[in-house]
């Protein structure tokens, strides 16, 4: 399965240790395990995010060359600017290391927002490529791209509005600039999967054909009609069918070839993001999956347009694409330790009473005369022990030792009928029992927070792969759900990748002692490294950035640790001062140590843990 999802990029090694291969085939494997060991030494510990920065470097490389390739085996007479979406992910490090990777293919930035534009504005250095400013827009972000135009930059502001063009041709005749203006045009066709409704007739962003021609005509009468140099779709991310992103591509094609032939000069077509990323390895249209590779998604967006521009006999454009998940999903990994299960089977063994209660004799009988045979009644007869004994105790007539041997019984008599049905060909097992392997799966505890690390399995039940990173030639022994320590319900994982289906348990090895065991969240480079919610107050994680090196015997090295927040750090987000804190706790341990509630030596021993303590990270110590 990991060589399905992993596209070369993870694997197994004899000793069970993931590895990960950056440059997929050339350079070293690296066990993730010697990672996590590594920062530990370094202290960074658990939930820790590693950054592959060659891997982004490759994705930017593959992208590319894909579009290069099909320019050229095409003969189409345009050429690819891409673009990288700061919103997928904005951290300083990984915008720089995809803008340097890109720098031989002019590989620009895409922006969606002021702060986006102001930081990729410094960011941006080769005015050869495309700064392309997308979302809604206010005087002071026209106003900043506008800088941009002065400093001789290609900043393209893709109006989503009419209102933002009248505001484009009034602040550029005000600074004196000659703008660079994109449409969003408005498809009927819609994407598939999760992001479905960024396309379509009622999507949030776009404009009509009315309005596109509406737009024209106010930059025909400032006398800018020159401005208009880009012609813009999105039609939502991870589009896992090929097919919808082909309709697109010729609806969009259409009208840029209408407005070419009406005389606007557009440059570029830009055919936004929707690349999608392989979750679940099944190469399908599920909606964690895709039925396409790169290569095929820039061949057909190449031929397309080129195909639709010599029907209607107009000048080929040049490529734009705004891929983000494409680029930085497998980059990164979170390891994460489970530290503790919540099981459902007793540990201790039951003690059985000469003279036991007619529900736990039944139970007993059900479970000494269990077989293949009678799963299904077994089943049936266990869950209808449980549900009387309820009913008793809820009326008063059953006692506390009496419910909890019902409890155990039930519980172990269902573990061995899991066994049981361990050993059949799934088909013979009864629709019923099915259900067993998801109530018998134990919870593992996890040390890290769905809401601040995995925000789309939270929010649109995303997959992610998750695999323990070491014990591998070892079989599992438990199926498994994750829960995190956020006092939250809502905080777990009990959603698996299963080639086009959604599995509700992992395999999980036993937990032995204090032994750590790390687990793997896979492809979370995109989008859920920066959404993350400071829910229950835990903030980011640690942070290591790994570069291949020859030179290391390892082969690689720790560029840069980034050490995860602070307690400190995630109240003041919250407006408490980290010195009022102190203050404050520091008046009440004085008023303790006045009513001899403490001794002065303790009272300050106390605040001076307290003090420590705000310096400790958001996430336990182990
Ligand atoms: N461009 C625009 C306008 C978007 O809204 C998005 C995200 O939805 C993207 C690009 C990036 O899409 P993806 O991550 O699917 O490549």
């Amino acid at each position: 399965m990991i060589d399905r999802w992993g596209r070369g990029y993870f694997d197994v090694n004899p000793t069970g240790n993931i590895t990960a291969a950056p440059l997929q085939d050339r350079g070293r494997k690296i066990a993730l395990i010697d990672v996590v060991e590594e920062a530990r030494d370094q202290g960074l510990r658990t939930p820790l995010l590693i950054r592959f920065q060659d891997l982004l470097h490759h994705r930017v490389r593959t992208l590319n060359e894909a579009f290069n390739r099909a320019i050229s085996d095409l003969k189409f007479r345009g050429t690819y600017r891409g673009v990288f979406p700061i919103k997928v992910n904005q951290l300083k490090e990984v915008v720089e290391e995809i803008l340097e990777a890109g720098r031989t293919y002019h590989y620009g930035l895409e922006v969606g927002s002021k702060p986006e534009l102001f930081a990729g504005l410094s960011v941006h250095t080769d005015n050869e490529s495309l700064i392309v400013c997308n979302g809604y827009k206010d005087e002071n972000f026209i106003r900043t791209a506008m800088i941009g135009r002065k400093l001789g930059k290609k900043v393209i502001l893709v109006a989503e509005k009419l209102s933002e063009v009248r505001t484009i041709v009034r602040v550029a005749k005000e600074m004196n600039v000659e703008p660079m203006l994109g449409l969003r045009v408005r498809l009927m066709t819609q994407g598939a999967g999760k992001w479905a409704e960024s396309g379509g007739e009622h999507a949030k962003f776009g404009l009509s054909t009315a309005e596109i021609l509406a737009a024209c005509g106010i930059l025909a009468e400032a006398g800018m009609s020159s401005a208009f140099k880009l012609l813009h779709f999105h039609i939502g991310s991870q589009v896992p069918d090929i097919l919808v992103i082909k309709r697109a591509v010729r609806e969009a094609a259409r009208h840029y070839a209408k407005l070419r032939k009406m005389g606007h000069r557009i440059e570029y077509m830009d055919v936004g993001g929707g690349l999608a990323i392989d979750y679940d390895g099944s190469r399908s249209t599920f909606h964690s999956s895709m039925n396409y590779s790169v290569e095929e998604y820039a061949r057909d967006i190449v031929f397309n347009i080129a195909d639709i521009c010599d029907d209607e006999k107009v000048p080929h454009p040049n490529i734009v694409s705004e891929s983000g998940r494409a680029i930085v999903a497998h980059h990164s990994v979170l390891v994460v330790q489970a530290f503790g299960s919540i099981e459902k089977t007793p540990e201790a063994p039951i003690d059985i009473q000469t003279e036991e209660h007619k529900l736990i004799r039944n139970l007993l009988d059900t479970r000494d005369s269990l077989s293949v045979q009678n799963l299904a009644e077994s089943w049936h007869d266990i869950l209808q022990a449980k549900e009387e004994s309820q009913k008793m105790f809820e009326l008063g007539l059953l006692n506390l030792d009496v419910k909890a041997r019902v409890e155990a019984l039930f519980w172990e008599t269902a573990e061995r009928m899991q066994k049981l049905i361990t050993a059949l060909d799934p088909a013979e097992i009864p629709e019923d029992v099915v259900e067993l392997r998801n109530k018998l799966a134990d919870q593992y505890i996890c040390n890290f927070s769905v809401f601040q690390s995995l925000l789309d399995h939270w929010a649109l039940g995303a997959l992610f792969p998750v695999v323990p990173i070491h014990r591998l030639h070892e079989r599992p022994g438990a199926e498994s759900t994750l829960v995190d320590i956020t006092c939250d319900s809502e905080g777990k994982v009990s959603k698996f990748i299963d080639l086009s289906d959604v599995k509700e348990t992992l395999p999980l090895h036993a937990l032995r002692g204090d032994e750590p065991y790390y687990l793997g969240i896979f492809l979370t480079g995109a989008y859920q490294d920066i959404m993350g919610d400071i829910h229950n107050l835990f903030g980011r994680v640690n942070e290591v950035h790994v570069f291949l090196d020859d030179d290391e015997e390892c082969g690689y090295y720790i560029e840069e640790t980034i050490a995860g927040n602070q307690i400190r750090e995630v109240l003041a987000m919250t407006q408490y001062d980290t010195q009022s804190l102190i203050a404050k706790v520091k008046a009440q341990v004085d008023g303790a140590i006045k009513q001899d509630l403490l001794k002065p030596t303790e009272g300050m021993r106390l605040l001076a843990d307290y003090e420590r303590g705000l310096k400790d990270q958001t996430y336990l110590s182990f």
